[in-house]
C-alpha cells in the first residue's frame, strides 16, 4: 500500500538520525521527499539511498534552518521542484548542554535559533501553499526535555517547549483550511545526539524510563508516519510523547 502516493514531504534535519528515518519511512509510503539538512553531503547521501529504491523519489537540499531568508528561498525551490507540499516535518535540532549558571549567550541563541526559529522559518515558507491546497500536515519534533525540563538543558528545553506553544497557535490559525499541526516529543533515542552522553548520564537517563531502554529512530518515524497518514486526519494541536513512558 502507498498511503502517500502523489504526496510530497519536506523533512528537515534528514541528513542523519531521526530525520533520516522519517524521510525514508515517508518515501517507502510513496511520498516524494525533500531531504533537507545543513551539510550537503548528508542530505545527498540520504536522497541517493532513497532514489536507489525508487528513482526520483527524493531530492537533497542544504540550508541552515535558522536563516529566515535562505529558508524562504529553499522553500520556493522545493515547491517549484515538487509542485506542492503535503507534509512538513520540522526535525532539525541541536543541543548545547550546560548548566544555566555557565550558559553563554551564544549557547542560548544557537539552540533557540535552530530548534524554534528554524521550525517557524520552514512553516512560514510552506504555509501559504498548504492554505491554497486546503490540505497539509505539519509535525514539529520537540522533546521530553520540553515537557519535563532536564538539568543542563535550559536553552534546549525552552526551544522545545516553545515548539508546543507555536504548534498549538498555528493549529488554531489553519484548522479551517484543512491543515493539522502536531508535536512529537521523543525521549532518549539512539542517534549521534545521544551518542555523546557518557555512561553515567546514560544510566541516569535509563533509570527514569519505565520501559528501561532508549528508543530507536524507527519509533519516531512510525509515529510521524501515523500523524501524516489518513488515520490522523482528526488530530490537531496535540503533543504525542514517544519516550518509553518517561514523561507520564
Ligand atoms: P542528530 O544530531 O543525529 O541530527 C540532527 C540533524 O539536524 C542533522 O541532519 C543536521 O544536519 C540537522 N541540523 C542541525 N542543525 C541544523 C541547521 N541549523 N540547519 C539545518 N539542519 C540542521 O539529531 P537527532 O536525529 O538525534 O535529533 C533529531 C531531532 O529530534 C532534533 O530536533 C532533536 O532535538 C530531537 N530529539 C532527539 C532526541 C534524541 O534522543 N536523539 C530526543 C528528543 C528530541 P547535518 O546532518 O547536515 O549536520
Amino acid at each position: 500500500m502507498s498511503p502517500f502516493e502523489n504526496q510530497v514531504a519536506i523533512v528537515t534535519g534528514a541528513g542523519r538520525g531521526i530525520g533520516e528515518a522519517i524521510a525514508k519511512r515517508l518515501a517507502q509510503g510513496g511520498a516524494g521527499v525533500a531531504v533537507v539538512s545543513r551539510t550537503e553531503s548528508n542530505s545527498a547521501r540520504v536522497a541517493a539511498e532513497i532514489n536507489a529504491l525508487r528513482a526520483g523519489a527524493a531530492r537533497p537540499y542544504a540550508v541552515d534552518v535558522s536563516d529566515f531568508d535562505a529558508v524562504q528561498a529553499i522553500g520556493e525551490q522545493i515547491l517549484g521542484d515538487f509542485g506542492r507540499c503535503d507534509h512538513l516535518v520540522n526535525n532539525a535540532g541541536i543541543t548545547r548542554d550546560t548548566l544555566a549558571m555557565r550558559m553563554g549567550s551564544e549557547d542560548w541563541d544557537a539552540v533557540l535559533q535552530t530548534n524554534l526559529k528554524g521550525a517557524f522559518n520552514f512553516t512560514r515558507a510552506v504555509l501559504r501553499a498548504m492554505v491554497k491546497q486546503r490540505t497539509g500536515r505539519i509535525i514539529n519534533i520537540s522533546s521530553v526535555s520540553g515537557l519535563m525540563g532536564l538539568a543542563g538543558q535550559a536553552n534546549y528545553a525552552a526551544s522545545k517547549a516553545g515548539l508546543v506553544g507555536m504548534s498549538k497557535s498555528i493549529a488554531r490559525e489553519v484548522a479551517s483550511r484543512g491543515i493539522t499541526v502536531n508535536v512529537v516529543a521523543p525521549g532518549f533515542i539512539e542517534t549521534d545526539m545521544t551518542s555523546v552522553l557518557n555512561a553515567e548520564v546514560r544510566e541516569g537517563a535509563r533509570a527514569q524510563i519505565p520501559l528501561a531502554r532508549f528508543g530507536a529512530v524507527d519509533d519516531i518515524a512510525s509515529t510521524v508516519e501515523f500523524l501524516c497518514g489518513p488515520g490522523a486526519a482528526y488530530i490537531t494541536g496535540q503533543v504525542l510523547a514517544v519516550d518509553g513512558g518517561m514523561s507520564m
